[in-house]
């Protein structure tokens, strides 16, 4: 079997460690990947989001199968032209893949199908969108409709600050086209989960349940970033509140996008904000695996992962995906100091040569030189994964590793986590 792994993350890293691990024996590409993908597959010195290239060396490598990281392949239709040339590709083509490239779309699909989520409405015009924000209750949420790497919603306390965003959003484009629509809408209390389900566009096959980090800082404070670290499994995730969520999101929202004739197929990444009685609501949908979830959630995964993707690839049913249920998974994100504003580049790496085991480290923002140096090539550089017994043990090794893992303005939080350790501290009565 040829694989090819489009992106170059730690979630591409991840995904192919994960299919390394499946087919010990598959021709595995990865594009462009990055020097941990290196180890496990043959990198290809191509861009995520160039989708000519991509398609041709799809057909160059003879690749049977195509997986999709990252969002913006799939918005440009890399799926579509793969499967145009008649191969499997596993990702929505683009008309699906709106339900992450256009929060307005996304919202529509939610109304459509009845879906918990935000009450919103959707702006083109300054004017208007004004007006909303000046009626709204405090505090609230305005996003830029489209694509913005995860940055482009901003919680804001005060209607002020909303309006500020509106403008800078609307009127001087900040965010570009991806702002040129705005969603505002209402602010959701509770703890955040992601939900990742590989769906054949009807049926769901739901992946351990994992919770990111998205504030920079420790006790989440600080900007908003990629994501600086995850858990799995997380206790909030009880068997009934996974049967709600296929019940009244996942299932409502594949048969909503079956109904308009553009199904969904690949990764169904449902934001859930969950309240304290224990409802799911969305805050957001994304169409493929998420970064950093994946880096804790493919560890969990025990089989049957590349038979999914490749039965999904080629439309047919969805097959169960094995997990571990004896071990949990914690991933901590060493950045660059000026991340995520301007992350400082070019710094010698340090890995121990022989990590603790069940420590994996998954590369993201490194590059090796001509001097076969590994240097810091990004803002999120490495993931350091550790797979124990326990959480907390997980979460002491994720922590210790990182501690070894040396390179000039690392900067990464040693909380991850916090919650769920919090609750096994003090268990619910
Ligand atoms: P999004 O780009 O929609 O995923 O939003 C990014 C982050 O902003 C989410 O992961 C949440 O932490 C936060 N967020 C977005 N929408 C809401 C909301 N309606 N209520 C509370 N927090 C939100």
């Amino acid at each position: 079997m040829r694989l090819l792994v489009v992106g170059g993350g730690g979630r591409e890293h991840a995904l192919a460690w994960a299919l390394r691990r499946e087919n010990p024996d598959a021709d595995l590409y990865c594009a462009p990947g990055n020097p941990g993908t290196a180890d496990l597959a043959t990198n290809l010195p191509i861009a995520a989001d160039d989708v000519d290239r991509l398609a041709d060396a799809a057909d160059m490598h003879g690749i049977d199968l195509t997986i999709v990281g990252p969002e913006v392949p799939l918005a440009r239709g890399l799926a579509d032209r793969l499967r145009a040339e008649g191969r499997a590709v596993f990702g929505p083509d683009a008309a699906a893949a709106q339900l992450e490239a256009s929060k307005a779309f996304a919202k529509e699909v939610m109304a459509a199908a009845a879906i918990p989520t935000a009450v919103s409405r959707t702006f083109q015009e300054l004017k208007p969108a004004l007006a909303y924000v000046d009626r709204h209750p405090e505090p609230l949420v305005v996003k830029a409709s489209g694509l913005a790497a995860g940055k482009g919603a901003v919680v804001c306390l005060r209607r002020a600050e909303a309006a500020g965003t509106v403008r800078s959003m609307l009127g001087d484009r900040a965010f570009g086209d991806a702002g040129a629509t705005v969603v505002i809408e209402a602010y959701l209390e509770g703890e955040e989960i992601s939900v990742l389900a590989v769906t054949d566009g009807r049926e769901v096959e739901i992946l351990p349940v994992s919770q990111d980090h998205k504030r920079l800082l420790e006790g989440d404070a600080g900007p908003n970033t990629g994501g600086m670290g995850a858990y799995s499994p997380v206790a909030v995730a009880t068997p009934e509140l996974l049967e709600r969520t296929r019940r009244e999101v996942l299932y409502p929202a594949l048969e909503e996008m079956q109904r308009r004739r553009t199904p969904f197929t690949g990764v169904l990444y449902a934001g859930l904000m969950v309240d304290r009685r224990g409802t799911p609501w969305v805050v957001e949908f994304n169409c493929r695996l998420g970064d950093p979830e994946t880096q804790v959630v493919l560890p969990l995964v025990s089989g049957g992962l590349t038979e999914s993707f490749w039965r999904v690839a080629r439309g047919e049913s969805v097959t169960p995906i094995a997990r571990r249920r004896d071990a949990a998974s914690v991933t901590t994100v060493l950045a660059s100091r000026g991340y995520p504003e301007a992350p400082e580049k070019g710094a010698a790496i340090h890995i121990p040569a022989s990590l603790p085991h069940g420590v994996t480290v998954f590369h993201a923002g490194t590059t090796r030189g001509a001097d076969g140096v590994l240097r810091v090539n990004g803002g999120r550089v490495l993931n350091v994964t550790a797979v124990a017994p326990t959480f907390a043990e997980a979460q002491r090794l994720s922590r210790e590793a990182s501690e070894t893992i040396n390179f000039e303005g690392r900067i990464f939080r040693r909380d991850i986590g916090w919650r769920e350790a919090a609750r096994q501290a003090a268990p619910a009565v």
